[in-house]
């Protein structure tokens, strides 16, 4: 599944060809939804924003198409005319005068109003968006600290979208291991300076891999390898994905194991020794 950074590039893709301009028709497959097409005909679609891996259309007069993709759906953006080359089936389309932005195969696409949507049964219980520009590390840090959370074992925190949103299965290897921690370890189990830095740990590179397109490891070596012509599996991470591969800082062997159900990887040495490592 996507995680937060490529939703909100998609989301940027998307705002590119249709904000400012008014739709020049919506279509909606969902029977239920169709009678939406004739309020927002001429509307002028605002922005369009992710809420963690959920997508909001926005328009000007206070209704939203809300879509959030699973593992399934995928949009395409065309000039308008033009029809991607897919076996995919049409869910929503958005047309401006010279764009379309399409919707396949998702099956969770909502309409609501401004109002509805903090009642969301999704929207609701999501943690702050780690990718929010008002969302900081301080932030985080404080979640960390919260009783709803420091009990928790971080290898199913980080999974939580309730405790921050946006985050998946790359990310939660990839932050323990910049932050040093095993996914056993618990919040309540760390000192205030592993808590800072897993904090720190949680925005930079939830950022980082918004900026580079999913590249999570440090990028002057991610660009070095690109260089060098290594493929992008093999630059990309630091340890996902990387099972029995060198770790990148000491040389370790990267372990494979399972934590909340998800695979997950960590380096046995540089993780092993929770915060007294971190120096
Ligand atoms: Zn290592």
């Amino acid at each position: 599944m996507p995680e937060g950074p490529e939703v909100r590039r998609e989301a940027d893709r998307i705002a590119r060809v249709l904000t400012g301009e008014p739709a020049a028709e919506v279509w909606f497959a969902f029977e239920h939804l169709q009678a939406w097409s004739h309020c927002l005909r001429g509307e002028v679609i605002q922005g369009v924003e992710s809420r963690g891996k959920a997508m909001l259309v926005r328009f000007a007069n206070g209704v939203n198409i809300y879509s959030h993709n699973q593992l399934y759906g995928r949009w395409f953006v065309k000039p308008r005319g033009e029809l991607p080359v897919t076996n995919r089936q049409l869910r929503l389309a958005v047309h401006t005068e010279k764009h379309s932005a399409l919707l396949y195969s998702a099956s969770e696409i909502e309409v609501l109003s401004d109002e509805e949507l903090d009642g969301h049964p999704f929207l609701k219980r999501l943690g702050p968006d780690v990718l929010s520009a008002q969302v900081r590390a301080d932030d985080i840090e404080a979640l960390l600290a919260d009783s709803r959370f420091r009990r928790r074992s971080l290898g199913a925190l980080l999974l939580d979208q309730g405790f921050v949103s946006g985050l998946g299965n790359y990310l939660r290897s990839e932050i323990l291991f910049v932050a040093r921690l095993d996914p056993a370890q618990r919040p309540v189990d760390l000192g205030e300076r592993a808590r800072s830095e897993l904090a720190t740990a949680i925005s930079d590179i939830t950022h980082r891999a918004y900026r580079l397109g999913g590249v999570t490891n440090d990028p002057d070596d991610a660009r070095r390898l690109r260089g060098e012509g290594v493929p992008r599996r093999e630059y990309r991470h630091y340890v996902f994905a990387r099972s029995g591969k060198r770790c990148r800082l000491c040389g370790e062997a990267i372990v494979k194991a399972v934590s909340a159900g998800r695979r997950i990887y960590t380096c046995p040495c540089c993780q092993s020794t929770g915060p007294s490592g971190s120096s």
